[in-house]
């Protein structure tokens, strides 16, 4: 079906709800994507920051052929081998509790808020300005940004937002605190690389007050900033993290990873999905894992990291440049969703902009130096032209 055609059926069948750029794709292989026209395109958003292993990464595509020819799903009435396996190679990658399986970022998220307000009975979730962890109503209110929430209120309460800064979040942070949910790095908002400093404060003041330190690692866990985990770079150990995007290898899965602290606060019944943790999804995820969690690929995605970055700075209309490892951002002192378009329409290079002047890069992790090259010439191309 051509272009046009797809468009039309946009207009008169699907809720508005998205901006798409004029370009329908057909085919992936890692860190490329092909237009219906056969024209070759250079992925450096990895469909926000989803393919992690680049796209239809051969043993993904193995691990769920097999998967699929053999059993699709049978619902967490029953046991699988593939979800079980993955509980356990996902409990022991850092945290040491239990895993809890759904289908989103946004519900990883929504699963963590009521584990945090079960093991505190009607305690407050406490997050930062600029966060972004999803728009269903738990996560939405924990999202305070007032585009984001102002249409949909009245929204849960007992939610609260401060400044990014020690001070605030130590003094927000109370016996009556359930849980405060940050992301290591604010992806959403343009790559705000929560300081260490913080991110001690929170693990410091829940401490002492007996509330929950959740981590969202939906967008900045699964390898991207050159660790499995963010948190892992840190020095600051959450209680809980949750993870989704990059997790299933290019499939929808979530995971709420707890410590040992949290692991038995739900009981059954107390939360669940009729997906979650599917064998189809878990057979991809382990495969992902296999790929991402290689100490090999992870130093190389912090020095791939550090190229981009220092190309990034010496082009023209670049005022700043930020993040860690393979996620970050620049800001321009021109607009960035004119670049973000020309670089896809005239350079075939996929990237997005944050917001009015900030540009974000997510490439696939098993990129060379060859594509930060190319993505710096392409970008170079149009900043420059
Ligand atoms: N949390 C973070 C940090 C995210 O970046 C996102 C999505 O961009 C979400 C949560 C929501 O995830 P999903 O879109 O899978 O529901």
């Amino acid at each position: 079906m051509s272009l046009a055609a797809l468009q039309e059926i946009e207009r008169n069948c699907v809720v508005l709800s998205y901006t798409r750029f004029p370009v329908e794709f057909v085919r992936g292989e890692g860190p490329h994507l092909w237009d219906v026209e056969g024209r070759e395109y250079l992925d450096f958003l990895s469909g926000v920051a989803v393919m992690n292993v680049g796209h239809c990464h051969p043993r993904v595509v193995a691990a769920v052929r097999e998967q699929v020819g053999r059993l699709m799903h049978v619902s967490n009435l029953f046991y699988t081998e593939p979800a079980m396996r993955l509980a356990e190679r996902l409990s022991r990658t850092g945290l040491g509790g239990k895993v809890y399986f759904c289908n989103s970022g946004t519900e990883a998220n929504e699963a963590a808020i009521k584990l945090a307000r079960k093991a505190r009975p009607g305690g407050e979730i406490v997050s930062v300005h600029r966060a972004f962890h999803g728009r269903t109503y738990g996560a939405l209110s924990a999202t305070h940004q007032e585009a984001k929430q102002a249409p949909f209120a009245p929204l849960v309460p007992g939610f609260r937002a401060v400044a990014p800064e020690p001070e605030s979040l130590a003094a927000a942070i109370t016996a009556d605190t359930a849980a405060v949910l940050l992301e290591p790095i604010q992806g959403e908002t343009g790559v705000n690389v929560l300081s260490d400093e913080l991110l001690r404060a929170a693990r410091a003041a829940c401490d002492e007050h007996g509330a929950a330190l959740i981590f969202d690692e939906v967008q900045c866990g699964m390898g991207r900033t050159g660790s499995l985990w963010a948190y892992q770079q840190t020095g600051v150990t959450p209680d809980a993290l949750t993870t989704a995007k990059a997790l299933g290898g290019g499939l929808p899965i979530g995971a709420l990873l707890t410590g040992p602290g949290l692991a038995d606060v739900f009981a059954p019944g107390d939360h669940g999905s009729t997906f979650a943790g599917g064998p189809t999804v878990a057979a991809a995820a382990l495969a992902a894992l296999d790929i991402i969690d290689d100490p090999q690929l992870l130093t190389r995605v912090r020095d791939l990291g550090a190229r981009l970055a220092a190309g990034l700075e010496e082009l023209p209309h670049v005022l700043t440049v930020r993040g860690r490892g393979l996620v970050l951002a620049c800001d321009l002192d021109i607009s960035a969703p004119d670049v973000v378009r020309r670089a896809l329409l005239e350079q075939r290079l996929v990237l997005n902009a944050t917001g009015p002047t900030t540009v974000r890069f997510l490439p696939p992790l098993i990129i060379d130096e060859r594509h930060v090259d190319q993505a710096l010439e392409r970008l170079g191309a149009v900043l420059g032209g």
